[in-house]
């Protein structure tokens, strides 16, 4: 089993910033993602986990897909962080979504995301802040070519002070990185059942 994480944006790009703190989406993106591999080398003994980056430097969409085909990835997970329009009103809350590729049947990737919707939502419940599942979409974002079953999950609106303020603690992330790694531990399981029968 080998998973690939891919933190979104850095170097020149950003991602979404929250103005009023001046959090950057490509940071918090890469301190998840490290979270996310050191709670995926715990909960997946056997896996083989890389990055696609670990320092803040620039990756074009395609050079993410490329590495992920070089390494053969099984798992695919690029880290992002919402962003709602300057002016819309915040949902007070933390709020989830999860995106496989567009034309995809309903198979693996999509039950990967669902695992993910419901693990992160439930820990962050769980930890006494509200929590919103926005569902579990296609969309034709390029990194969803990546080798694998690939999701790109959006962990909270990094614009809105309440999920940036919950998303700047450390022990906020480490709960965050615990859940996808259940998650994907859980999906796996299923999935190597399932391969088994057939
Ligand atoms: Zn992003």
């Amino acid at each position: 089993m080998k998973i690939l994480v891919d933190p979104g944006h850095g170097g020149s790009d950003p991602g979404a910033i929250n103005r009023r703190f001046g959090f950057a989406e490509k940071d918090f993106a890469l301190d998840l993602g490290k979270k996310i591999v050191e709670a995926l080398v715990e909960a997946a003994p056997g896996a083989e986990v890389r990055m696609t980056r670990e320092e803040d430097r620039f990756l074009s969409l395609g050079e993410r897909v490329e590495i992920s085909k070089d390494f053969a990835s099984d798992v695919f997970l690029s880290v992002h962080h919402n962003a709602r329009p300057e002016g819309s009103v915040a949902w007070p809350g933390f709020e989830f979504e999860s995106f496989y590729r567009r034309g995809l049947a309903l198979g693996s990737a999509f039950r990967l995301g669902a695992a993910l919707n419901r693990a992160v939502l439930a820990a962050v419940e769980a930890h006494g802040m509200r929590a919103r599942d926005r569902g579990v979409k296609e969309a034709g974002f390029a990194v969803l070519r990546a080798s694998g079953d690939a999701i790109l999950a959006e962990y909270g609106f990094i614009t809105d002070d309440e999920e940036a303020l919950f998303l700047l603690q450390d022990e906020h992330r480490s709960l965050l990185a615990v859940a996808t790694a259940e998650a994907v531990v859980g999906y796996s399981e299923w999935n190597s059942i399932g391969r088994d029968e057939t």
